[in-house]
């Protein structure tokens, strides 16, 4: 195994890899350290190419003793090239669709799950908890079902009823919480502090975040073993964000991969929009807000990698916009009409950030541009029920053409 140790991202100090997730010495998060040293690129390649069709084809990548399993496996989802999408956005640029509606639970978290219940089994947890804006709660309570552990999922109480619905449907013990994201996440980390339990993104955090670095992998053999030129991502905590970037650099470092580091582009929702706003005043501090937007998935008022994935926004010539709920419902329209893609709120924040870049003139002719859409319209279907059209008939031609012909006649 290449992991080495977990590291703190402020002082350096190390720790073993256990369930720790914050520094003694300075209460910075802790993340996981390889040494890739000793890898040999050809070696690698052949290893992931000989794997699984799913992200434990980058086991040499993850903090485990060999290969973890996994009935549930996520990954390998598509990646589509959006050209009517582009020419929508009146852009020359290539813009490219990473689907991960297409995982088991139908948003990115199966990824960043697999990984930390992957982890829990090793370090002999037999339950799973988890403080969660909705997509985390499905994704959570399927794995432990699939992997035979008790699992506890607390949400925000007022979260969108196909999401509980999606959740409780594994057995899980799901509690509501009255009280926002920010709320049930401290009494989460009160709770870790207290019961047995693996907490797949409070104490199992420095894992869970090390499987979003499998979409930036898959990106980057998908385009047949090259990098993009531009990512545009959804930023919620910043830890999708700023791993997809670990990811790359990685690649880089071991020679998998050449190139330079893509551009970085976050995405909020104006009603939550911590880091945006930090990145609009050019600072790198995320001050607290209380999130009032339709795009739940995304509502952390007080991110914990914000400070991180502002300073990477700068690093790669990127930035960190927002948009409102709105241009989010325009945004999932436009990329459903386009593309046949139906993606929740978060990727309306995504698909709204793109747009508003291609208007922006930034998007250069000819370059790839990776769009992360990481959820599934199902679950927030009340979101677009404003523009919802629906023209009903008599079961009879003539009723059809009196309400259809206009439209239908050429
Ligand atoms: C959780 C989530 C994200 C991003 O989360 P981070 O905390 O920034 O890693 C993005 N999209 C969806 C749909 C999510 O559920
Ligand atoms: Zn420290």
């Amino acid at each position: 195994m290449a992991a080495n140790n977990l590291r703190c991202k402020e002082c350096g100090a190390e720790y073993e890899l256990g369930a720790n997730f914050f520094c003694e010495k300075c209460f910075g998060p802790l993340e996981v350290r390889y040494d890739f040293s000793e890898m040999n690129a050809d070696e690698a390649r052949r290893r992931i190419q000989a794997g699984s069709q799913g992200i434990w084809r980058y086991s040499d990548f993850l903090p485990f003793d060999g290969k973890a399993s996994d009935p549930l496996e996520p990954g390998m989802t598509p990646l589509i090239k959006a050209d009517r999408l582009a020419e929508r956005l009146g852009t020359t640029a290539e813009i490219w669709i990473k689907n991960d509606a297409a995982n088991p639970t139908h948003s990115f978290k199966d990824r960043v799950v697999a990984v930390a219940i992957a982890k829990a089994k090793e370090l002999g947890f037999e339950t799973v908890a988890c403080a969660s804006t909705g997509n985390l709660a499905n994704a959570v309570a399927a794995h432990a079902a699939a992997a035979g552990l008790d699992s506890y999922v607390f949400v925000p109480a007022n979260l969108e009823e196909q999401k509980l619905l999606a959740t409780d449907i594994y057995g899980t013990n799901l509690v509501g919480v009255n009280g926002n994201y920010d709320d049930v996440n401290r009494l989460c980390t009160q709770l870790a502090d207290e019961k047995p339990w693996a907490f797949v993104n409070v104490n199992l955090r420095p894992y869970y975040a090390e499987g979003s670095k499998t979409l930036a992998y898959e990106t980057v053999e998908q385009l047949g073993w090259k990098l993009p030129d531009r990512v545009i991502t959804p930023i919620a905590s910043g830890s999708l964000f700023t791993k997809i970037n670990r990811g790359f650099q990685e690649w880089m470092d071991i020679g998998l991969v050449e190139g330079e580091m893509p551009v970085f582009h976050g995405s909020q929702a104006e009603g939550c929009s911590p880091v945006a706003t930090a990145f609009a005043e050019g600072s790198n501090i995320c001050r607290p807000q209380k999130p009032d937007t339709i795009a739940k998935s995304l509502a952390i008022g007080d991110p914990a990698d914000g400070p991180y994935a502002v300073a990477q926004a700068h690093r790669t010539g990127g930035s960190i916009e927002m948009v409102n709920d709105d241009q989010i419902r325009e945004g999932i329209r436009l990329l459903a009409e386009t593309t046949g893609i139906f993606t929740e709120t978060a990727g309306g924040v995504t698909v709204g950030v793109l747009k508003k870049l291609a208007e922006q003139g930034v998007l250069n002719s000819g370059e790839k541009v990776v769009v992360y859409i990481t959820g599934e319209g199902l679950k927030t279907l009340d979101a677009n029920r404003d523009s919802f059209a629906f023209t009903t008939i008599d079961p009879d031609p003539a009723s059809f053409e009196s309400k259809f012909g206009q439209e239908v006649a050429v």
